[in-house]
């Protein structure tokens, strides 16, 4: 393979629930959950049913023609966010949400952007181009011409970059890759408020806050606002590769027949496995379950010395340290059986699945512990 992701420190080859076994049968509990996305965690029984009857029934079919699985999983998606004129996209990743965000967004007849410093939106070209991270980009001038970055969680800054001219504004709820950085309260009311005064789309880009991570649907419902467009991948097809670009109101018809397109959007396994999910969270009232978890392990969390700050909503938490390198610290935690990862160099993130168990989390707080104080 190539060299785009350095040398991986294991390989794992069996996973169940929480716990991942590697290629020397060595255990781990998995804090990470393929950052953000195992939403089941491992070898779910809802998920290998769902996937194993459907491959076996009719595994693809391409866009020529409709199935019930997807249109199910579109319907579902649409009564999450409340708004019954919504219209769903299928695609396979975050990137190719976004991709498809950006590309609705020219159907407005503007061209210019606004996205947030450290945000990420993926790699592809033009995904890349709303991307605010310097050391992600540099390599790759030219991208796409018109996207200005403002500093997250900055409303003036926002307002002064927002234009008649702008076609969108692409935010994070919570900047994930970034290190899980929350901001301020009223912010996405006002991210709102300029977009109606601009006449720009608003597009949340849910993919890593969304499916129940942070304790709601997609991560921006606690502020009350409605989107023009929801992104979303990681945790929707509960680890099989699936994606998703939803627009409402207006926006919901701006893309005409022929305008966009995937030959494996939204096929009928990874739909099934997202119904399985879907249906899963619901009917065992893990939103709850999550909002109750993150305040725990965010208040335990805090309480742990040489930690300075921990953040998030939910199932997603950065946990800022005051002097160690989180990479020697997450290497620390793996040593003890305990995959995590660092999402800057002083900033540690957890995502795990949303069926980790109140004593799972209780194990992690201990080795947590442990590991920070050896490294005094
Ligand atoms: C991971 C991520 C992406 C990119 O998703 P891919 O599936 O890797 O293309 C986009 N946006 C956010 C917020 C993400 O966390």
């Amino acid at each position: 393979m190539q060299n785009n992701y350095g040398t991986p420190p294991l390989a794992l080859v069996k996973g169940k629930g929480i716990v991942v076994e590697d290629s020397d049968g060595k255990l781990y509990l998995d804090f990470l959950g393929g950052i953000a996305t195992n939403i089941l965690g491992h070898g779910h029984p809802a998920i290998v049913k769902a996937v194993t009857s459907q491959i076996s029934k009719l595994g693809h079919v391409s866009n020529l023609y409709a199935h019930p699985n997807a249109i199910a999983l579109a319907q579902r998606l649409i009564v999450m966010t409340g708004d019954k004129n919504a219209k769903v996209f299928f695609c396979q990743s975050g990137a190719e949400a976004n991709e498809a965000a950006l590309k609705l967004s020219r159907k407005t007849g503007r061209t210019k952007i606004v996205a947030t410093q450290g945000a990420f939106h993926g790699r592809t070209m033009g995904a890349l181009s709303l991307t605010g991270q310097a050391n992600k980009r540099e390599a790759f001038l030219p991208l796409i011409k018109g996207v200005k970055h403002v500093p997250f969680g900055d409303i003036d800054a926002m307002r002064g970059a927002v234009t008649k001219k702008s076609a969108m504004v692409i935010v994070e709820p919570i900047l994930g890759e970034a290190g899980v950085i929350v901001p301020p309260d009223d912010y996405l009311r006002g991210v709102r408020q300029i977009c109606d005064e601009k006449g720009a789309l608003l597009v949340i880009d849910a993919v890593q806050t969304g499916m129940g991570r942070t304790g709601d649907w997609f991560g921006y419902e606690y502020s009350g606002i409605k989107p023009d467009v929801i992104t979303l991948a990681k945790g929707l097809g509960g680890g099989l590769p699936l994606g998703a670009m939803i627009a409402l109101g207006k926006s919901a018809d701006l893309f005409q027949a022929g305008e966009h397109g995937s030959t494996f959007g939204g096929n009928p396994v990874t739909t099934a496995a997202s119904l399985a999910v879907i249906e899963f969270i619901e009917a065992k009232d893990i939103l709850a379950k999550v909002q109750r978890q993150g305040a725990y392990l965010i208040q335990e969390l805090a309480m742990i010395e040489g930690v300075k700050e921990v953040r998030g909503a939910g199932l997603l938490i950065g946990i800022e340290l005051e002097t160690f390198k989180a990479s020697d610290v997450v290497n620390a935690l793996r040593e003890n059986g305990v995959l995590a990862n660092a999402a800057n160099e002083s900033t540690i993130r957890l995502a795990p699945a949303l069926i980790v168990s109140d004593s799972q989390i209780d194990k992690f707080i201990a080795i947590f512990r442990k590991v920070m104080k050896n490294a005094q």
